[in-house]
């Protein structure tokens, strides 16, 4: 990214601007903004961040949200999730111009990211593809389980793994016989959140398993950060395993920046 950053300030004088805004001290949303601060910076881009206290009233937020859209050195605006309770994340989201909102969340762009059309892509999604082409996973009519139906991670995932020709299958809280299901994928990616769910029984022999999960458990007095997947167990059956910590989580922060630079590219009319 940073070489293409290089190419495209030398093309058209532009440095990509990232605005986050976060609201309010959550320690994992305050983690993650620095983490992207860092990232945007070593990859040659403007990092502006907007800490706001947490009882900012709607309004004043959507009046920042107005005048990052109206800025012309800010290619990307994320809006980092969750806000408090008082502010309706829905209503933000669908403020930020869609040829700026980086993060994907935008209707216009869910839209057509189901029509398969040109828009910007959920960022953790999108690494999880770039970690099954790194892989050289093949894709083209297998089958996929997907564990977990959110609006960030699930279904736009559904969607780029259906682009791909894969036979996609959602799973959620209600599947019947899950670990069954499981255990038909060739490629199958969990992002629930539940501690070491996903065991070594449910994997196919072979299979390539992604963990976008994100949990915490305690260890010898220490907290240790951990996913979906009980990866002792699936290092003994799976074909390959993604870590967590360690791989959906940086390639959400690089599709991020990827999508910075996409939306400043086109915002210069690249
Ligand atoms: P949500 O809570 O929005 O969704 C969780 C999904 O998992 C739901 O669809 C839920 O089903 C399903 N689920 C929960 N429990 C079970 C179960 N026992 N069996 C089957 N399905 C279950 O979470 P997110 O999608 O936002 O995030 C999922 C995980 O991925 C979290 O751990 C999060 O921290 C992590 N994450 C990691 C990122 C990264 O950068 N690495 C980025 C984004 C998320 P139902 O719909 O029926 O409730």
């Amino acid at each position: 990214l940073k070489g293409e950053v290089t190419q495209f300030l030398q093309e058209t004088a532009m440095q990509p601007g990232l605005a986050v805004i976060l609201v309010g001290d959550n320690p994992a949303s305050q983690v993650y903004v620095r983490n992207t601060g860092k990232a945007c910076v070593e990859a040659g881009m403007r990092s502006d961040q907007h800490v706001l206290p947490a009882d900012i009233t709607q309004e004043d937020l959507l009046n920042l949200v107005d005048r990052l859209n109206a800025d012309p050195a800010i290619h990307g605006i994320l809006v980092q999730l969750p806000l408090p309770p008082h502010i309706n994340p829905l209503t933000v989201q669908e403020r930020v111009w869609p040829v700026k909102d980086v993060d994907g969340f935008h209707p216009l762009n869910v839209g057509y990211l189901s029509m398969g059309r040109e828009g910007l892509v959920p960022c953790t999604p999108l690494g999880v593809m770039e970690i099954l082409k790194d892989a050289q996973i093949p894709l083209l009519g297998r089958q996929a389980v997907i564990v977990g139906r959110s609006n960030i991670v699930g279904k736009p995932l559904a969607q780029l793994l259906l682009r791909e020709h894969a036979t996609v299958t959602l799973c959620h809280s209600r599947t019947r016989d899950l670990p069954a299901v499981c255990r038909g994928a060739d490629i199958l990616i969990a992002a629930t959140g539940q501690k070491r769910m996903v065991r070594g029984s449910w994997i196919k022999p072979g299979a390539a398993v992604i963990d976008v999960g994100i949990s915490f458990e305690e260890q010898n007095g220490k907290v240790k950060q951990g996913g979906d997947v009980d990866t002792d167990a699936a290092l003994e059956v799976a074909g390959c395993l993604s870590p967590s910590p360690g791989g959906p989580g940086p390639m959400t922060i690089a599709m991020l920046l990827r999508n910075t630079l996409l939306a400043a590219r086109r915002q210069a009319g690249k």
